[in-house]
């Protein structure tokens, strides 16, 4: 079972803020709480998900100029090995700094999408992978990672069957998943397409509501549909997004969804890095630049 593989092998990771030097505490301990950094990767995704229990998981790696900027993370956070790297999709803006971490800090497991987008990036990747001895898995909807403390990953999708005649059937086929600490919920919707949405409003509507949503594909105008935003009814809602793109992300449309949606807007292109904690019942939100903001989970 991969959550059996997950939790007989914890992570090296110091306790957040402890001293250079200090010694390490193998005593018990007060839960710390569960932290979860969007790392402004400009035009790309990247977050760095850290367990109650000192667990580590990657979701995506942003585009491959990223690489500095990860590990330059991984080192603040004094992270020296991921329990799991989760490629989304394969699109290069998720997966091109994946490889520079790989190479950085010890990866334990590597579990991507399996619909297919061939390209010499993800090549490289999985040479990488292989060369670190990372193991490979496939990720299907349905599966749990226990992340220990109480925090829990479920991978929704990808669809099952996959989606097929979208505007990106990669995008569209993308992992969605959620993390859970008690009452705390985060969607991370990938670069989910309206026909995703759509998929996960009939397989899986109970399990959408969330306080935090990585909003999907960047604030794509297409994607964030106010039914979906309607069954997330998110509080915070983060976009991952660089500040010069030839997209237009995030678009106006989405944007006004997520206004009428009630949801607090951030974003990586103009609050750097944004980091969520909480304890399972408070939920705090700070950025690189200052920002900052406490709220209740219910
Ligand atoms: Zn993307």
């Amino acid at each position: 079972m991969l959550s059996c593989l997950l939790l007989a092998t914890l992570t090296c990771a110091a306790p957040a803020g402890a001293p250079p030097g200090a010694p390490t505490v193998l005593a018990a301990r007060p839960p710390t709480p569960l932290r979860i950094d969007f790392v402004s990767v400009g035009q790309g995704d990247a977050a760095l998900v850290t367990s109650p229990t000192g667990k580590t998981i990657l979701i995506d790696g942003g585009p491959r100029e990223a690489g500095p900027a990860l590990t330059a993370q991984l080192r603040a956070r004094r992270v020296s090995a991921i329990d799991l790297v989760l490629l989304t999709h394969r699109h290069e803006d998720h997966l091109g700094g994946i490889a520079q971490v790989v190479r950085a800090v010890p990866v334990r497991l590597f579990m991507d999408a399996p619909f297919p987008h061939p390209s010499q990036i993800y090549e490289e990747l999985l040479e990488t992978l292989q060369e670190r001895h990372v193991m490979v898995r496939a990720a299907t909807s349905g599966r749990t990672i226990d992340l220990g403390g109480g925090a829990v990953l479920t991978l929704l999708g990808p669809p099952d069957p996959p989606i097929a005649r979208s505007r990106s059937d990669v995008n569209a086929n993308s992992v969605v998943a959620r993390l859970d600490y008690h009452t705390v919920g985060i969607l991370f919707a990938a670069d989910a397409e309206p026909q995703t949405e759509r998929w996960l409003l009939a397989a899986e509507r109970a399990r959408l509501r969330a306080q935090i949503l990585k909003v999907a594909h960047h604030g794509g105008r297409y994607s964030s549909t106010a039914a979906f935003l309607g069954a997330v009814s998110p509080t915070i809602a983060v976009i991952s997004v660089g500040e010069v793109n030839g997209y237009g992300h995030p678009t106006p449309e989405a944007l006004a969804r997520l206004e009428r949606a009630h949801a607090h807007v951030y974003r990586t292109d103009r609050d750097g890095t944004i980091t969520v904690e909480t304890d399972g019942a408070r939920i705090e939100v700070t950025t690189a630049r200052g920002k900052r903001e406490i709220l209740a989970a219910r």
